[in-house]
């Protein structure tokens, strides 16, 4: 399998990145091995705005729910699995912080970025101006539509919402994953956000919800120091 990267992230001296293609087959253990980790840690990913901080001390005891990690501690990576939904990476610029984030749209209507760059200020005195940002492999908005169900909830909540939901007819609208997360880091004070447009309905090396299905596969997005 091939391993996606960022350009920006690959420049950092200090961590170790990817983001799948549907050639990942479920092996943590095997992508840890393949880039030098002890293991990649994942959560029980709910489509929440959980947040999980690991640092100094950490004993995993039980499967932890959430869909964001952050963690300063090395050789484990940290990754989320993702078939449509947005990954999103984090990496401080001293790369002693790192974060991975799934965001589908409960999770950008929630603002999750928002909560982990929060949680990455609050545990390691690191602002959003310090961290790089890289948003991979996820649904366009070539192909993303969502319901009026959906789309007032971002309608009710936010101001900017034209900037990333357009009406398609009566009953339908595009939402676009990458810019109103763009759109949400930017405000958070981001400023150095890398975008990989790769559509995963579009392009069938990707496995992808809306395309295969209930069963659908996923791909793994990780990051960590080492
Ligand atoms: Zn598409």
């Amino acid at each position: 399998m091939s391993w996606i990267k960022s350009e920006n992230l690959s420049i950092i001296s200090g961590i170790v990145h990817g983001f799948s293609n549907r050639g990942f087959k479920g092996g943590l253990e095997e992508a840890a091995s393949y880039f030098g980790l002890s293991r990649i840690f994942t959560l029980n990913q709910i489509h929440s705005s959980n947040v999980f901080v690991i640092k100094d001390g950490f004993r995993q005891e039980s499967e932890q729910k959430g869909d964001a990690i952050v963690t300063s501690l090395k050789d484990m990576g940290i990754g989320v699995f993702t078939a449509d939904c947005q990954p999103i990476l984090f990496v401080d610029r001293t790369a002693s912080v790192v974060a991975a984030v799934h965001a589908g749209w409960r999770g950008t209507l929630s603002q999750i970025t928002k909560t982990a760059l929060l949680e990455i200020e609050k545990n390691f005195g690191i602002e959003p101006s310090s961290v790089y940002v890289v948003l991979g492999p996820s649904i366009g908005r070539c192909c993303y539509e969502v319901g009026e169900d959906v789309a007032s909830l971002f309608m009710n909540k936010f101001d900017n919402w034209k900037s990333y939901l357009l009406k398609k007819n009566d009953s339908k609208y595009i939402l676009d994953l990458k810019e109103a997360n763009r759109i949400a880091l930017v405000e958070e004070g981001v400023k150095d956000i890398e975008i990989i447009n790769i559509c995963t309905k579009c392009d069938s090396g990707f496995h992808s919800y809306r395309r295969d299905g209930k069963g659908v596969g996923k791909q793994l997005s990780f990051v960590g120091l080492v």
